[in-house]
């Protein structure tokens, strides 16, 4: 008598992916998400990054240089809801390595010098209490004081509920900072990263000489939920996205994670007076073409001398002296 015996094998069913693109759907090694900016491979969702991350990936190697980590919330209003305030910051702290929803320092961006602000939605979803304001206003100054270009990535829920009025007086604040960096004639840029909305988006995040966003990002007052539930009316497509805020004009331009290392660069150089690499190769070549008319101009020149000497030959002996004279032109060209 013959027996079947089938055996599923357990590691018969595929293996799953380390990791899953929340747009798409689609795995992918983390190594390779990791590689490519934190950016699915396969769909091009712009994940949301760390501050520390952001640094790294926008600012020069080992040049950003960090200030002001120390400048700690305190607790003013003795806030309570489930948690006391101060258990809620040691809990983020604990969690994003971070002292503070904002990281600020000096660096290079590109070979420019500039004043970098991040800021890191991990932390109490990236809510401007009055240690963002305080930070931003420094690094407001000292762009101010050392004719430097304020750079900053605006990643923020809004107002840091938990201080109140002084968390909305953060928005004067910061606004009354990007006045300081105006008037001082620095320039300041803004990369808006999902989502920034609230506080941050009223206040310096929409009010720089250029103004950013990555592909996706949500950039609104409201969440578009809270909205529609107010308005109990549909919102348009699209609506409050990095892309729809571009064609409104709210934008300049909406720029892939992989190109904003460049691109802000470009800003910068361009910003202090100087030539963007587009610009530069673009006037190489240009200079290129003069350089080839002029060549072409000496060339037909001396076809000239050469014929007026040979001319001169024909005419006889005695028109010899000014065919001497011919190379003598030739050099003019
Ligand atoms: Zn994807």
């Amino acid at each position: 008598m013959s027996v079947t015996v089938e055996i599923e094998r357990k590691d018969s069913q595929p293996a799953r992916p380390e990791w899953v693109c929340p747009s798409c759907k689609r795995g992918a090694r983390s190594a390779d998400v990791s590689a490519n900016l934190f950016v699915c491979p396969s769909c091009g969702h712009h994940l949301r990054v760390s501050a520390r991350e952001r640094v790294a990936q926008l600012a020069d190697r080992d040049s950003f240089d960090e200030l002001w980590p120390t400048v700690r919330t305190l607790d003013p209003l003795e806030f309570v809801d489930l948690e006391a305030y101060p258990d809620r910051v040691r809990e983020a702290q604990a969690k994003t390595g971070l002292d503070e929803a904002i990281v600020t320092g000096t660096a290079t961006i590109d070979g420019s010098a500039c004043v970098l602000a991040v800021m890191d939605f991990g932390f109490l979803g990236g809510s401007m209490g009055s240690v963002v304001g305080e930070k931003l206003w420094r690094c407001a100054e000292l762009a101010a004081v050392e004719g430097l270009p304020l750079v900053a990535v605006c990643s923020s829920g809004g107002a840091r509920m938990q201080e109140g009025i002084l968390s909305l007086m953060q928005m004067a604040k910061t606004t009354c900072a990007v006045d300081v960096v105006n008037e001082a004639g620095s320039p300041f840029v803004t990369i808006l990263a999902d989502p920034c909305t609230g506080g941050v988006m009223a206040s310096f995040a929409a009010l720089a000489d250029i103004c950013i966003a990555e592909p996706g990002a949500l950039l609104s007052f409201s969440g578009p939920r809270v909205i529609a539930e107010t308005t109990r009316e549909p919102l348009p497509e699209g609506f409050g996205t990095a892309e729809r805020n571009l064609e409104l004009g709210h934008l300049d331009a909406v720029v892939p994670r992989n190109e904003l290392k460049a691109r802000v660069g470009s800003y910068l150089r361009l910003l202090k007076g100087g030539d963007s690499p587009e610009r530069r190769t673009a006037r190489r070549s240009r200079d290129r073409g003069k350089r080839g008319l002029a060549q072409a101009a000496a060339d037909r020149a001396r076809a000239l001398a050469a014929l007026a000497r040979r001319s001169s030959l024909r005419r006889g002996r005695e028109a010899a002296e000014p065919a001497q004279e011919a190379p003598a032109r030739e050099e003019t060209p």
